[in-house]
C-alpha cells in the first residue's frame, strides 16, 4: 500500500534541520505535522513569569524592560543582561562574550519595549532567576513585514522544543512542510458523514489550523477534529481486532454434569459472592459457544477473580481441553500454582495414587526452572495429562506445546501485551477462549481505549468477612509518628502478623524512574519544555532494610527483602519465608503489588507514598487485610501538607473504593501515567485524546467505528482509513497497546 505523508524530512528540509528534528523524534512529514503546538501564545498577553522554576526549560512570551552591557570586573570578557517582564514579574537574560563588541549584537535586538519569545533553562544566580544564553526571537524579527502585519493578532503556536530547536524554528519547519500540501496529499480517515455529524474540518484544513491558526476558535476546532480522528482510528483498529477474533471458529466447551468443576464447587470452603456467580454464569455460557470468548474481567482488589477463572478452567478441562494461566511474575505464577492446587486438593492429583477420579493435573512452568523439571512439565502439557498449565512468559516459548488448549487466562493484564496474548493463542489449533483479568479497577474510558476489543465484566463486591484496611498518612518529618509506626509493626509481628515495607527503589544508585513519574502539579506545565528534575532521594530497599535492622522497636525481628533483581528462586524463597513468618517483615519494591496473597499480612508501610499512583497504592494496600484480621496501612510522605502531592496521599487514605481511586488517578495525574509512560510522548497515535476528558468522543468514535467495521470489514469503501490504519496500527498502536 502507498502511504502518504511518508517523505523524509531530510529530503524536504535539508540535512541540518532534519538532524536537529530527528533528535526530538521527528523524521517524516507525518511526524512533524503531528508534532502539535503545546500551547498558543498571544502577542498581547505575556507569559506569567512568576511561576517559572529553576531547572526547567521554558518558552515564554515577554517584553524587554531594559538592556545593558559592560566589561566583566574580575576577569576578561563582557556581559550583557536584559531584563524581560510580564508587566509584574521579571526574568534576567544573560549573555557572555569575549568583549563588548560580541555582546552588543544583542543590544540592538533587545531594545526596551520590544517583545518576543525567549527560551532557555531557568537558573538561579544570587536569588535572581535567569536564562543564560537564551535563544529568542523578537516579534520584529519576523522577516517579512507584510507577514508580520498580517499575523499580528494570530495565536502564536508554541511547540515542545529543545535548546537546539527552539519553538520558532520548529514552526518554520512545519510551515515549509505544510505549505505545498494539497488535499489529495493528506489521507482523510474520518468518514464524511461522521465529520458532518460532529462539525469537524477536513484533515488538511485541520493541519493548517492547528499549526497556523488565525484565531483561538480555529485551533480549538482543529484539535477537536484530531481528537476524534485519534479515537476513531484506534476504535476501528480495536473493532477489527475483535471482528477477526470472533471470525475464528472455537471449540465449544459446555459444562459437564458430574465433572471436576462440580466436584471443585462442592469442596469450596466459602460461598461465592453474587458477583462471582453472575460473572461465572456469563463465562460458562460463552465457553459453551463455538465462538472464542473475548472477555475482560476487572474487579476490586481481593474481589476473588482467581476463583472465577478457575471455575472457567475446570469447565474446559471437563470438556476435554486444557487451560493456560499466564501470570506476570514468577512470584504470582508460584502463588497461583500453590493456591490452585490447594483449592483443588485431591482433584489436582489426577492419575496419581489417591487422586480423585475426576481429577486433573496442575503444572507450573517458569523461566528459572531446572532442565529436568522443565522437561517433565513440558511433557505433561504436550500429552494433555496436565489440564491446567500455570506459568510466566516462559509459557510463550516455542518449545511449549499443548495437546488441546481451550482457554487462555491472562492475569493482571497490564503486564502483558496483545502480542503475548496472541503468542499463547497461537499454540492452539483452533482459537482458544480468552479471559483477561486486570490487576486494578479501571475507569470505563480506559477500558474502552486499552481493552476495546474485549467485552467487560466487573466484580465490585468483596467476599464477606473481610476485616478491611485502615489507612493513615504519616508525614516523613514527624519523628514521633515514624517511631510509632515501627512500634506498630512490632506489635503486629508479636501478634503473629506480617508487615510489608514498600520502597520506590531497590538501592541508592537505582534510578527513581522505577516508580511512575512524580507529581506534575506544582510545575507550571504549560510553560514547561522538558521533564521536571528529580526531587529528593527516595527510600530504597537496601537502605531501609539496614535502617529497620537498627530500629530499637524491631530488635530481634528478622527482615527480608524482595525486589525485581532477585532470581526466581530467591523471590520464591523470600515470599515463603515471609508467609511462614520466618522473616515477618518484608522490605520490598512494588513487585508485591500484583496479586500476592499472604493472609497473615496485616501491616503495610509505603515509603514515599506520593511517588506512586493512586491505583498502584490501592493495589499495594490490597495485599493486607486479606484474612480475618484488620489491616493497617501507613502511607509515608515527605510532601508538604497542602501540596497537591500530599492531597493525593490523603485521598488514598480516605478512599477505599478502587474504582473511585482509579478515576481520581485519571483526574489528578498526567495522562501518560495512566496509559503507560510512553503513551504521552511521541511515537504513539494518541496525542491529543484524553481518556480523562474525552469520554464523549471515545463513545461516539467507538459506536461509529464498530458500525463501519460491521458494514465493511475489509474497509474496501474506506481506503483512506485503511491506509492510516495499516500505517499507524502496525507501528504504533500495537506498541501502545503493548505498554498499556
Ligand atoms: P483478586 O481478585 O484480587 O485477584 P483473589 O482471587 O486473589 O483476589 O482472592 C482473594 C482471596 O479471597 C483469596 O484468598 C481467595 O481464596 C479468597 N476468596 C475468593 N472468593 C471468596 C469468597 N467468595 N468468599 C471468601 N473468600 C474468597
Ligand atoms: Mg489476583
Amino acid at each position: 500500500m502507498r502511504f502518504r505523508l511518508g517523505r523524509s524530512l531530510k529530503d524536504l528540509l535539508g540535512e541540518r534541520t532534519a538532524k536537529a528534528l530527528d533528535k526530538i523524534g521527528l523524521r517524516t512529514e507525518e511526524d512533524i505535522l503531528r508534532h502539535y503546538p503545546r500551547r498558543y501564545g498571544d502577542r498581547g498577553r505575556l507569559s506569567d513569569l512568576r511561576s517559572l522554576a529553576v531547572g526547567e526549560h521554558v518558552t515564554v512570551i515577554a517584553q524587554v524592560a531594559r538592556t545593558s552591557a559592560r566589561r566583566m570586573q574580575n576577569r576578561p570578557g563582557a556581559i550583557l543582561t536584559s531584563i524581560i517582564t510580564d508587566g509584574t514579574n521579571e526574568l534576567t537574560l544573560t549573555f557572555f562574550g569575549k568583549n563588548l563588541g560580541t555582546v552588543k549584537y544583542h543590544e540592538g535586538r533587545l531594545r526596551p519595549g520590544e517583545s518576543g519569545m525567549f527560551t532557555g533553562t531557568v537558573s538561579d544566580y544570587r536569588g535572581t532567576r535567569q536564562l543564560t544564553h537564551p535563544d529568542y526571537r523578537t516579534f520584529r524579527d519576523v522577516d517579512d513585514e507584510a507577514a508580520a502585519m498580517e499575523s499580528m493578532d494570530w495565536p502564536i503556536p508554541i511547540y515542545p522544543a529543545s535548546a537546539e530547536m527552539p519553538s520558532w524554528k520548529v514552526a518554520d519547519a512545519v510551515q515549509t512542510v505544510l505549505r505545498p500540501l494539497r488535499l489529495e496529499d493528506v489521507p482523510e480517515p474520518l468518514p464524511a458523514q461522521y465529520r458532518r455529524e460532529h462539525g469537524l474540518p477536513g484533515a488538511l484544513e485541520a493541519f493548517r489550523s492547528i499549526h497556523l491558526p488565525h484565531s483561538e476558535g480555529e485551533w480549538r476546532r482543529a484539535q477537536d477534529r484530531m481528537r476524534h480522528e485519534e479515537a476513531f482510528v484506534l476504535q476501528t483498529a480495536l473493532a477489527r481486532r475483535r471482528a477477526a477474533a470472533l471470525a475464528e471458529p472455537a471449540t465449544a466447551r459446555p459444562p459437564r454434569a458430574g465433572g471436576i468443576r462440580e466436584a471443585f464447587e462442592a469442596r469450596l470452603p466459602f460461598t461465592l459472592t453474587a458477583g462471582q456467580r453472575e460473572v461465572g454464569d456469563v463465562v460458562a455460557e460463552e465457553l459453551a459457544r463455538p465462538v472464542p470468548m473475548q472477555r475482560l474481567l476487572q474487579g476490586e482488589v481481593g474481589s476473588g477473580k482467581t476463583v472465577v477463572a478457575l471455575r472457567a478452567m475446570l469447565q474446559v478441562v471437563d470438556a476435554g481441553g486444557q487451560a493456560a494461566l499466564l501470570a506476570p511474575t514468577e512470584v504470582l505464577a508460584h502463588q497461583h500454582h500453590r493456591s490452585i492446587t490447594g483449592l483443588l486438593g485431591p482433584l489436582a492429583e489426577g492419575g496419581m495414587l489417591g487422586g480423585a477420579e475426576e481429577g486433573t493435573r496442575v503444572v507450573l512452568l517458569t523461566g528459572s526452572m531446572g532442565a529436568a523439571a522443565r522437561r517433565k512439565v513440558l511433557a505433561a502439557a504436550a500429552s494433555g495429562e496436565a489440564g491446567i498449565v500455570v506459568g510466566t512468559h516462559a509459557l510463550l516459548g516455542d518449545v511449549v506445546q499443548l495437546a488441546d488448549l481451550g482457554l487462555v487466562v491472562v492475569d493482571e493484564q497490564h503486564r502483558f501485551g496483545v502480542e503475548q496474548r496472541d503468542a499463547l493463542r497461537a499454540k492452539a489449533r483452533v482459537s482458544p477462549h480468552l479471559l483477561v483479568m486486570t490487576a486494578t479497577p479501571i475507569p470505563r474510558t480506559v477500558a474502552m481505549t486499552s481493552f476495546g476489543d474485549l467485552e467487560t465484566s466487573t466484580l465490585r463486591e468483596l467476599p464477606a468477612g473481610r476485616a478491611g484496611v485502615t489507612t493513615s498518612v504519616v508525614p516523613a518529618g514527624n519523628e514521633r509518628w515514624v517511631r510509632r509506626m515501627w512500634e506498630r509493626i512490632r506489635e503486629e509481628v508479636d501478634g503473629g502478623g506480617r508487615a510489608y515495607v514498600v520502597c520506590p527503589r531497590i538501592d541508592a544508585a537505582d534510578d527513581a524512574a522505577l516508580v511512575a513519574d512524580g507529581d506534575p502539579d506544582d510545575v507550571p506545565a504549560d510553560l514547561l519544555d522538558a521533564a521536571a528534575p528529580a526531587g529528593p532521594p527516595l527510600a530504597s530497599v537496601e537502605e531501609v532494610t539496614d535502617l529497620l535492622r537498627a530500629v530499637p522497636a524491631l530488635a530481634g525481628v528478622a527482615v527480608g527483602q524482595m525486589h525485581g533483581r532477585l532470581s526466581g528462586e530467591e523471590k520464591d524463597a523470600a515470599m515463603r519465608a515471609f508467609a511462614t513468618g520466618e522473616t515477618p517483615v518484608l522490605v520490598s519494591t512494588t513487585v508485591i503489588e500484583v496479586g500476592v496473597d499472604v493472609p497473615d499480612a496485616t501491616v503495610m508501610v509505603v515509603l514515599d507514598a506520593d511517588r506512586f499512583g493512586l491505583s498502584q497504592l490501592h493495589q499495594l494496600r490490597g495485599r493486607i487485610g486479606r484474612g480475618d484480621r484488620p489491616g493497617v496501612c501507613m502511607a509515608v510522605t515527605a510532601a508538604a501538607p497542602g501540596s497537591p502531592a500530599f492531597a493525593r496521599v490523603g485521598a488514598f487514605a480516605t478512599t477505599a473504593d478502587g474504582f473511585r481511586l482509579a478515576e481520581l488517578d485519571l483526574e489528578m495525574r498526567r495522562e501518560g501515567d495512566v496509559l503507560g509512560a510512553a503513551q504521552s510522548g511521541r511515537g504513539t497515535s494518541l496525542r491529543l485524546l484524553r481518556v480523562t476528558k474525552d469520554a464523549e468522543i471515545i463513545d461516539a468514535a467507538r459506536a461509529a467505528a464498530r458500525a463501519v467495521v460491521a458494514a465493511d470489514p475489509e474497509l474496501a469503501e474506506h481506503t483512506d482509513l485503511a491506509e492510516v490504519l495499516a500505517r499507524h496500527v502496525d507501528e504504533e498502536t500495537a506498541a501502545y497497546l503493548e505498554r498499556a
